[in-house]
Parts: structure tokens; sequence; C-alpha cells
């Protein structure tokens, strides 16, 4: 059945076999999620850890491999587990830094997050035992700076979107953007619940757009993408806004809007996975729009 294993998003068990090169500073494990490394002279940036602890030592023997210093950053585009919950595989000395906004969310809701993540397969039940983290060693409120020694990496807030607490990442001289689950190409975006924002995730558009970057490193799905990208997820959101808001004017409820325009994007999208988050995009024009 060849349409429905194109369908599937990746499995959640990375290998560093899956590790490839993207620019001179920036390297991604591509799997589920892209977890990038971001590589200078004088210390190296994790960007998320894969889900449990199993995955973050792969993550860890990847980043021993190519980092030229002993001093890691940790930092995690948001708090969903396949993001944040390898965090115990990394060494003490790790100096885990990420938003303000995301830790109060992680604090909150990452149990949650796990205990649904636990009930899909046995296989995330196994992965995700006995998990710890630990405390942030940096918060930021907008935007931190980290000079990793010949390569600067701006880690930056901007308002929430997929989650309140969503983080871009932007490696300067590699011109290269990760964007956490903002954009990605050939996948329906999600909106898992009222935290997410359709005008924020539109502003955050705009606002990478602005930076040009020459590489995007998504973290589902393809692990390079280019910029045009942005302007596909744009127009994705724009055309489903408008099909939504017109069934809205015409008194459809939120639930039929969504089975509506799930079939349609069905249809168009074919090979894209998890066509059942259409639902939920639906029902957040409908919520977001007064
Ligand atoms: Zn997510």
């Amino acid at each position: 059945m060849p349409a429905l294993a194109k369908a599937q998003l990746k499995q959640p068990l990375l290998s560093e076999n899956d590790l490839k090169r993207v620019s001179d500073h920036v390297y991604v494990i591509e799997g589920f999620p892209n977890v990038a490394i971001v590589v200078g002279i004088r210390a190296t940036l994790v960007v998320d850890t894969g889900l449990g602890e199993r995955n973050g030592v792969t993550v860890m023997h990847a980043e021993q491999k190519l980092a030229k210093s002993p001093i890691l950053y940790l930092t995690t585009t948001h708090y969903h587990s396949e993001h944040t919950t390898g965090e115990q595989a990394f060494p003490a000395s790790a100096i885990i830094i990420r938003n303000t906004v995301q830790q109060e969310e992680m604090n909150k809701s990452v149990g949650a997050h796990m205990d649904a993540f636990r009930k899909m397969s046995a296989q995330n039940l196994d992965l995700l035992q006995n998990v710890k983290f630990r405390p942030p060693d940096v918060l930021f409120d907008r935007e931190a700076k980290l000079d990793l020694g010949g390569v600067t990496a701006r880690l930056f807030y901007v308002g929430p979107a997929h989650t309140k607490g969503d983080e871009l990442i932007f490696v300067e001289e590699d011109s290269v953007l990760i964007p956490g689950d903002i954009v990605q190409k050939n996948i329906f975006p999600i909106m898992p619940n009222a935290d997410a924002s359709l005008k924020g995730w539109l502003a955050i558009l705009d606002q990478v757009e602005a930076l040009h970057p020459k590489f995007i490193v998504p973290d589902h799905g393809p692990a390079i993408v280019d910029a045009s990208q942005i302007g596909v997820v744009r127009t994705y959101f724009l055309a489903l806004q408008a099909r939504a808001l017109d069934l809205k004017k015409q008194g459809v409820s939120a639930e039929d809007a969504g089975k509506t325009i799930t079939a349609e994007l069905k249809a168009k999208y074919p090979d894209w996975p998890n066509p059942n988050n259409v639902a939920g995009e639906v029902l957040r024009v409908y919520e977001q729009s007064q």
C-alpha cells in the first residue's frame, strides 16, 4: 500500500545515518522530528531533543562527532514531546535555553502532551518512560544571541502560532532558518488547540520572509527546503481562512465546515499526512474571526 505508507509521518526513532549537512555550520538529523545541530568553534547548539531519552542519546552521539568544543547549548522550538523529552540524555553541563513563554507553557502542559503520545503506540509508551526535566539555565523574553564561534545563532520568540511559546532560530552567517513547525513542506499544519493563533502564524511568516533565508530546516517533513516555502504556507492558510469564513458566513457550523474543507484539501493534497489536522485549523478560524 504505497499511498498509505507515503501518508505516514516518520517514525520516532532517530538514526545517525540520517544526518545531513545543510550548510557550513548547520547539520540536521532527518526524522521525527528533524533535529538541527549548529557547530561553532566555541560552542555547539542543538535544536530539539527527539522523543524520550533513547532519541536524546542518538542526538548526543551525533553532536559529539560534530562538536569542536565541549560547550553545548540546547534549545527547543516548542514544548511538544518529540521536541523536548530527550533532554535527560544531555550532560548536566549542557546549557538549556528557551523563551519564558515556552517554559511556562511546558511546565503547565507537557505532562498532558506526553500522556497523549503514550496512548498513540507501544513504542511511544516505551520511549516516554521516566522522562525527567531540569530547570533551564537561561530564559529569554524576545531574543537571545548565541556566539558559537565563527557562527551566530539568534533565538527568537515572536508570539503564538502553533503553540504559545514557539521559538525560531536564525543562523546568521549561513542564512539558515530553523522555524519549528511554522514552515514545513507537504504536511498539513497543526493548530492543536485554542492557544494556536492564525494571526500570529501569518505575522511570523512575514517576519521570517524578511530574513531571506537561504535554507529552511523545518521540524517535520523534508529537512531542507528553500525560502519559497514561506509563501506556500501563507497561501495555504489564506485560502483555508477565506474558505472557512465563507462557510461561516453561510451559517455552516464549525464542525461541518471542518469536514467539508478536510475533504476538499485531502483531494487537493492526497499525499500529505495527517489531513485530520485541517478541522482544527478551520475551528481556529471560526474562533478567531470576530
Ligand atoms: Zn508540535
